[in-house]
């Protein structure tokens, strides 16, 4: 099996009960897909690519709470999995915020 990996960052604002005010972050994602790689690739890097930045549009420049409820990078991890889980292999999805080294990591639903 092997692993591979697309990253991109987006810019969005969030408002969290602990911290009230409105404000912005610039996040870091970066989506991991497993796979056994038979012709070559584990997904071709196109495919990849549309679905991950079909997600970020949908991210960049937003407010994030009327589109992902109680907007943690936890729960940031947890959406992006949910809306790439039906068309990609995925492994890992991790949130981070490069400006004070803090993220979060999502490996899917435990069975
Ligand atoms: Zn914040």
């Amino acid at each position: 099996m092997i692993e591979i990996f697309k990253r991109f960052t987006f810019e969005a604002a969030h408002q969290l009960s602990d911290y009230p005010e409105i404000h912005g972050h610039s996040y870091s994602v970066e989506v991991r897909c497993t796979g056994p790689a038979a012709d070559g690739y584990v997904i071709r890097e196109e495919i990849f690519s549309a679905a991950v930045d079909a997600v970020r549009q949908q991210l960049d420049h937003r407010m994030l709470n009327p589109i992902i409820e109680v907007p943690t990078s936890e729960n940031i991890a947890v959406w992006i999995w949910d809306q790439l889980a039906a068309e990609l292999p995925l492994s890992e999805v991790r949130v981070w915020r490069e400006s004070v080294g803090f993220g979060a990591i999502y490996r899917g639903v435990r069975s």
